[in-house]
């Protein structure tokens, strides 16, 4: 049952472990990608709004002097001669901002293409990369405004240089159409160190409500890979002058030409950061313009998402598991009914059942039909115990009938065998018998008077022949019943004890045996006077022979039905040991005695074979109060006459 609560569990929860945190993991995952693209998106943007502001500044630049050169004042300054003119540019110079403005005639030679475009006739402005010596010639003490140290900076590209002395400019150059001026008027601003200008862009791309929002941005302009103009703070007023951009950023930007839009490490802190390649009028990418903000907020705000989102599942788990268990309980606890009725079953109780589990699903339907079998199961075991017990007893009964009809088979075989013997026996002792008591008699007449000094001897003789004579009649009686049948009489049974009592009275006399006598009006019974008498002697001296202390011989007569059979029954009970239980059935069998040496053992075994005879029954039993207690019955001589008829 466990096992299956167990696997129910985990089949309910897997989907909640292992599905639910991989779609966990899938949608923040996914969730991650698109807030990061959003992040590029905006710092893209911002980018853009800076080189667009590049591009204005370049633009500006390029119309301004265009303006100046074809203005009626630098005509008017120039017609008042040279120094008139240069004092009029470096009013104009001062006025626009720049940090040089000079004419250059048409004979003196140039490299510069935005130069060589203002003779072809086009003004213009570009970025420009101009050396030390180059920066004073056109402005004295130029370069040192533009020189910065460098600062070792992590992750960049490692490099000898001590200083970056190069100036990064808007070089700016336009054809001046005015008389007695053939040449081009040519500008610059330094942006090396121009606060400004990067102040402007930064106040451009994240002061603006709209589009910066609370992001903490920054913006840089690099030459090369130096940062000469920036607001990123290496403390908390000190700009990052002289830092450079790490290894990756150059790379793919400096030397491969991309856009850098990703997260990139800037000074010492990350950023969500856009690079863009500058230009010169050369067309070589001499330097990189940077917007980006801080990430830190961002990926704080990613991260409590993450845990709110965590902090969800594990709320939803932790609701779900007591739910889960509540809900299965429903379904276990019928189960469980089942299985605990199916073991008490087992175990013998056929009388167990599940009952009302309460639920009309499938299990339900299930218990009611497991109990209609156990209800069928009962039934039929008590059916079939049933008829085992009909089969066992009947069987019983047969053995018990097969063991009787035994048991007289083997005592028929036993009497006939016994019989036969007797018998001859018998006839074998009556001749020497009849012998002896001739000659005894011939004794006496011839002796006449002289016989009488051994007369006791010979009456001793006599009463010995004549006790061989019963003992032989009685064994003869034994062995053929039916020769010494006599013919049978209507007696009353209550008479007959009457004249036994007075045969045996000496001996009952003799053994203080006190006699008690219940005599009821009981039917008459047919049977030979004789041998009744012979089978109620038997019993009085045995009971005697039993009393030998002395006793009470209680007789009773009482009328009685034997299988609906009317008829009379003699009770004989004495107040004696009894008889061993285990030797009760044997006291019918005939030489069963125990007084050896007196006993023949065939008084009980001639009475039962006369009193059956007679159609009667005869047994024993010991009494509740000890002592033997022998039962005569016998038919009544009316109810013979009846079935005879
Ligand atoms: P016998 O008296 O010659 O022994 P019986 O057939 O009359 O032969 O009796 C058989 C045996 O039954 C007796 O030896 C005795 O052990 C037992 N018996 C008969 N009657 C009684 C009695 N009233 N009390 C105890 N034992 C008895």
């Amino acid at each position: 049952m466990t096992s299956v609560r167990l696997r129910l569990l985990v089949l309910a929860l897997l989907p909640l472990i292992v599905l639910m945190p991989l779609l966990l993991v899938a949608g923040m995952a996914r969730w991650t990608a698109d807030y990061d693209r959003v992040l590029i998106a905006n710092v893209e943007s911002d980018l853009r709004i800076a080189e667009q502001y590049l591009a204005r500044l370049l633009a500006e630049t390029g119309t301004d002097l265009e303006n100046l050169a074809g203005s009626a004042a630098l005509a008017a300054a120039a017609a008042d001669g040279v120094d008139s003119r240069d004092r009029f540019l470096e009013s104009r110079r001062r006025a626009l901002g720049m940090d040089f403005l000079y004419f250059l005639p048409d004979q003196a030679e140039s490299p510069w293409p935005v130069i060589a475009k203002a003779r072809a006739g086009q003004a213009s402005a570009a970025i420009d990369v101009l050396s030390p010596e180059a920066l004073d010639a056109r402005a004295p003490g130029l370069s040192d405004r533009a020189r910065i140290d460098l600062i070792p900076t992590q992750a960049a590209i490692p490099t000898d240089r001590a200083a970056e002395d190069r100036g990064m400019i808007v070089h700016g150059a336009s054809p001046v159409s005015v008389p007695g001026m053939q040449g081009v008027l040519v500008a610059g601003i330094l942006l090396n160190r121009n606060l400004d200008f990067i102040d402007t862009i930064n106040a451009l791309v994240y002061l603006n409500a709209v589009t910066g929002g609370d992001r903490q941005g920054t913006a840089t302009l690099f030459l090369d890979d130096v940062r000469v103009s920036t607001n990123v703070r290496l403390f908390e007023d000190v700009r990052a002058l002289g830092t450079r951009v790490s290894a990756a950023v150059r790379g793919a930007v400096l030397d491969e030409g991309h856009t850098w839009l990703d997260r990139a490490f800037v000074v010492n802190r990350w950023y969500i950061s856009g690079y863009l390649p500058i230009l010169d009028s050369f067309g070589d990418r001499v330097g990189m313009l940077y917007v980006g903000f801080l990430e830190a907020p961002f990926a704080a705000a990613k991260r409590s998402a993450y845990f709110w989102m965590l902090g969800a599942f594990g709320f939803v788990l932790v609701l779900s598991i007591p739910l889960f268990l509540k809900l299965a309980k429903g379904i276990f606890a019928p189960l469980e009914r089942m299985t605990q009725t199916m073991s008490r079953f087992e175990n013998g109780d056929l009388s167990a059942r599940i009952g009302e589990t309460g639920s009309r699903d499938e299990i339900g339907t299930v218990a009611s039909h497991l109990d209609a079998l156990l209800r069928e199961v009962q039934d039929r075991d008590r059916i079939l115990n049933e008829r085992v017990e009909a089969r066992t007893a009947e069987l019983r009964d047969a053995n018990a009938k097969i063991e009787a009809t035994f048991r007289q088979l083997v005592m028929s075989e036993k009497l006939a065998s016994i019989g036969e013997i007797t018998a001859g026996v018998a006839h074998e002792i009556n001749n020497p018998v009849a012998v002896i008591q001739g000659n005894v008699d011939v004794i006496r007449d011839v002796l006449g008077p002289a016989s009488r000094p051994v007369e006791t001897e010979l009456d001793l003789i006599d009463r010995q022949i004549s006790r061989i004579g019963a003992i032989v009649g009685k064994l003869l009686q034994f062995a053929r019943p039916g020769e010494y049948s006599a013919d049978t009489e209507t007696v009353a049974l209550r008479d007959v004890v009457t004249d036994c009592l007075i045969l045996v009275d000496h001996v009952l006399s003799r053994k203080a045996i006190t006699v008690d006598t219940t005599f009821a009006s009981a039917p008459h019974v047919r049977i030979d006077p004789g041998e009744i008498q012979q089978v109620m002697i038997n019993l009085f001296i045995n009971a005697a022979q039993a009393m030998d202390e002395g006793g009470v011989l209680s007789i009773a007569v009482e009328p009685a039905q034997q299988n609906e059979v009317d008829g009379t029954r003699l009770i004989v009970c004495d107040t004696g040991p009894g008889i061993s239980p285990e030797r009760i059935d044997a006291v019918f069998d005939p030489f069963y005695t125990t007084k050896i040496g007196e006993g023949t053992g065939l008084g009980l075994s001639i009475s039962q074979t006369l009193v059956q005879r007679a159609g009667g029954l005869i047994s024993v039993e010991n009494g509740s109060a000890g002592g033997a207690v022998f039962t005569v019955w016998l038919p009544a001589a009316e109810a013979l006459d009846a079935a005879a008829q």
